[in-house]
């Protein structure tokens, strides 16, 4: 059962047993306690602050890189993408981009303002937020690479201003700070044709749908490259192309894809993903590192 409800002292939305199916790009997952739509940052800052100390915490950007159980989650997500899309020049190469603002909406900003260096951006199907936390990259650039500063919330709805300094960074994968999310990020850019920009964003996307399942549900890829390596490649040459679990395939058109066909649960999913994981350990003796991220209680 779903029910909307205004909180008195608050602007945005709050949905109860929200079923994250709707919210993730795998079209998967069983329903979220609590679902909070902040109006703004403010917004946001005091529904944190009327939390128990130790209500379990989803933050959410578009669902991209998320695999949410059959059973749901048991507590509150924190949905940004509709709230914090603010976007801005904040200085000549700088831009502002607010942890809810679509990637593809970053990059489109940025060719137009001749700034170049986020063309990357353009085909990753997530939030600002989410390419913070996931060091989201693509074609040879990385997030991270352009990010002067970040800002961050922590329970007591107070934002602070943070360097790069103060993350670990790597590969698909950024420690955070205990307590700290993410709602903006500030990006350096150099100077350039933003016409080229716009061109060289044209062909990477055109790439993308040439050789990914863009048009099924999926979380872009599942697990990380190993170094010097390819996942998508170790898992073809294991022979798992087209294999199925349920509702869930490994892509043909993309092996490090598992995509959705229609009926596929979390369960689904999460069963083919051990499966390719353990095929690839047994036949290659190379331990994939899951990209995705996967919450909540099992079905
Ligand atoms: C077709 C397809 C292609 C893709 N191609 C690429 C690609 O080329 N390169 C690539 O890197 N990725 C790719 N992805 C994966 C995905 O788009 C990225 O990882 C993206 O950065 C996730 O952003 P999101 O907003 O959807 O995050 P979500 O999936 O909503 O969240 C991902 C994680 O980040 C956390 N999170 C989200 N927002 C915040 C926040 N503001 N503060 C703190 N934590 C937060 C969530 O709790 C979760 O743990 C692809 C996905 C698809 C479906």
């Amino acid at each position: 059962m779903m029910a909307a409800q205004k909180l008195p002292q608050l602007r945005g939305t709050l949905l109860l047993d929200e079923p994250m199916a709707r919210h993730t790009t795998w079209r998967v997952g069983g329903p979220a306690q609590r679902f909070f739509a902040p109006a703004d940052l403010t917004d946001l800052s005091v529904f944190l602050r009327s939390l128990p100390a130790d209500e379990a915490l989803l933050w959410l950007g578009l669902g991209s890189n998320l695999l949410v159980r059959d059973g749901g989650f048991a507590g509150t997500v924190i949905a940004l993408h509709a709230a914090l899309n603010s976007l801005a020049l904040t200085a000549p190469l700088t831009v502002r981009a607010e942890a809810g603002v679509p990637c593809a909406k970053v990059a489109r900003f940025c060719a137009r303002n001749d700034l170049l260096g986020a063309e990357f951006l353009v085909g990753i199907p997530g939030t600002m937020g989410g390419a913070l936390v996931m060091n989201a990259g693509a074609f040879g650039g990385m997030t991270w690479e352009h990010v002067s500063a970040v800002e961050t919330i922590n329970r007591a709805g107070n934002v602070r201003t943070r360097g790069p300094a103060d993350f670990q960074i790597g590969y698909r994968h950024v420690q955070m700070t205990e307590g700290e999310w993410f709602v903006a990020a500030h990006l350096s850019l150099k100077h350039g044709d933003g016409a080229a920009a716009q061109a060289r964003g044209k062909e990477l996307l055109e790439q993308r749908n040439r050789t990914q399942p863009t048009n099924q549900p999926s979380c872009g890829s599942v697990f990380r490259n190993p170094r010097g390596d390819h996942a998508a490649r170790l898992i073809e040459a294991a022979g798992l192309k087209g294999y199925s679990i349920g509702g869930a395939r490994v892509s043909e058109k993309h092996a490090n894809f598992i995509v959705n066909t229609g009926t596929a649960t979390a369960a689904d999913i999460e069963a083919l993903i051990e499966h390719v994981a353990e095929t690839v350990e047994r036949m290659h003796g190379v331990k994939l590192v899951r990209e995705c991220v996967v919450v909540g209680e099992r079905g």
